[in-house]
């Protein structure tokens, strides 16, 4: 069962082989077995998830499921899920109970899915290993010594161990992507303004997506169908008439299925930055392309070089505004000794959040500020401009554009955690995505010393059933997303 797509789960459900209840028992054993030595899962709450699996099982019995039904999910810990204790990776929300169900929560809930925990991630989803975690790192399936990218670490490690079938994450610079990447999952991130942030807690509110972490791309489109959709809740959300991103999967006999699709090249994703063993991967997955009737064209996005350094201008500067709120009066954690109202501020923060999320509190608070702001967060949105723009005129030559997801396989847990900006630039090639609001998905494209390497493809707006048709079609003729980690199969 644990090797099962979504869609195959589901007809076994439907086929009444496994009932909800069995099969969500037999992944809270495993995750009783395995998270420990992974540290992916932060809070389970097996009676929560049995009733829900119960539930869903009468649902099946009467012949009413949808393709979700009592499939057990896990959720990124950023999600508030009324109930549970939701608390970012940080020790700021390590007592917040949510009162209320974020966008998402609500839909898979509607769907009939069972919550099967939340998951470990970078306090704050600051970060590319996991390590910012204020519950610890989380250790990648495939290598424990090794980082499982971030910051929905803890999600990815979920689904590559086989802990859960799919969760849930987020991407503001990459953090769907690159855990998608170093696990050797699919994850994508939708077109901003796809799914609703109502719930979701805040980093960068104008780079925040939720998206799927699954096993392939058609297990992302089912859940994509159920995350996708307007919420006049959220005011970036965007009402467009509902589709079916699983529609152009359908099986074909076509040798050559992507006759005629344009793959784009950029130049800026083929010279320097990239380890040489992801390369080549990538280089050979570009040729699977080429078999399957793609054709290339070198393009240029000249500005792409400036991402990372105007994203972390525009996201710390918005974290600043955003992680104002938490200030010990509300909710959250409070310091226990305090002289005054200012102190009560002073130690609440100092104590509540840890080192990362401080310095993107402080870079945020100084590019904002008066003198400043013209000389930085102004040119960085002069840059996201000109990022967006490149795009625009790439997008008339090709219709998707490839290149790595992440310039090497997952690193050692500790290589990177002293060097931030070592650290910042494991995300230089999924950053720009986020600054343009593009979609991105990461698809696994082959193994370097054992370890998974993703490659990466990015779509014109709103183009998320072509992509994930794009990576489909990849997977059925390539299909490194079946291959697991083997230590968790007892
Ligand atoms: N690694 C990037 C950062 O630290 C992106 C994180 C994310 O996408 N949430 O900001």
């Amino acid at each position: 069962m644990i090797e099962h797509s979504l869609q195959a789960i589901a007809r076994a459900l439907a086929n009444r082989e496994i009932s909800s209840v069995e099969l969500t028992q037999h992944y809270l054993d495993r995750i009783d077995r395995h998270n420990p030595r992974l540290n992916a899962y932060l809070s389970v709450d097996a009676a929560s998830s049995l009733a829900q699996a119960s539930a869903a099982d009468a649902q099946l019995a009467k012949g009413e499921g949808g393709p979700l039904t009592g499939i057990p999910i896990a959720h990124k810990d950023i999600f508030c899920a009324k109930g549970w204790l939701t608390t970012c990776g940080s020790r700021m929300l390590s007592n917040f109970v949510s009162p209320y169900d974020a966008a998402v929560i609500s839909r898979f809930k509607a769907a009939g899915a069972v919550m099967l925990g939340k998951t470990n991630m970078d306090e704050f989803a600051m970060g590319s290993s996991n390590e910012t975690s204020f519950y610890g790192p989380v250790n990648n399936p495939w290598d424990t010594s090794r980082v499982p990218g971030g910051s929905s670490g803890g999600s990815a490690a979920a689904v590559a161990a086989r802990l859960t079938p799919a969760a849930t994450g987020t991407d503001t610079g990459g953090s769907i992507r690159q855990p998608a990447a170093l696990c050797n999952l699919t994850g994508l991130k939708p077109t901003y303004g796809v799914v609703s942030r109502y719930g979701m807690i805040a980093f960068a509110s104008s780079l925040d997506q939720a998206g799927p972490l699954g096993r392939s791309a058609a297990d992302c489109a089912t859940l994509l169908n159920v995350m996708a959709g307007f919420d006049e809740r959220d005011s970036t959300s965007l009402d467009r008439t509902p589709e079916d991103y699983s529609r152009e999967l359908a099986v074909t006999t076509n040798a050559k299925p992507l006759a005629g699709l344009r793959i784009g090249l950029p130049e800026q994703f083929f010279g320097e930055g990239c380890s040489p063993e992801v390369m080549q991967l990538v280089e050979s997955a570009i040729t699977e392309y080429r078999k399957l009737g793609a054709e290339t064209v070198t393009i240029s996005l000249p500005s792409m070089t400036l991402s990372v350094a105007a994203y972390y201008v525009i996201a710390p500067a918005e974290a600043s505004s955003n992680l104002a709120r938490f200030d010990g009066v509300r909710y959250g954690y409070r310091a226990p000794e305090y002289q005054d109202l200012n102190e009560l501020y002073c130690r609440s923060r100092a104590q509540g959040f840890g080192a990362e999320v401080k310095r993107r509190i402080l870079i945020g608070t100084y590019v904002l500020s008066h003198g400043y702001y013209d000389a930085y967060y102004l040119q960085a949105q002069r840059i996201r401009r000109l990022i967006a723009n490149d795009f625009t005129r790439a997008f008339q030559q090709c219709d998707v554009i490839v290149g790595p997801t992440s310039p090497s396989t997952a690193f050692k847990l500790g290589e990177k955690a002293s060097d931030p900006v070592q650290m910042y630039l494991s995300d230089i090639y999924t950053i720009a995505v986020n600054l343009a609001g593009l979609p991105g998905i990461s698809i696994p494209c082959g193994f370097a010393g054992g370890l998974p390497a993703g490659l990466q493809l990015i779509g014109d707006y709103f183009t998320e059933a072509r992509l994930l048709n794009v990576a489909h079609r990849y997977q059925q003729a390539n299909p490194w997303h079946l291959q697991r980690p083997t230590s968790f199969d007892d």
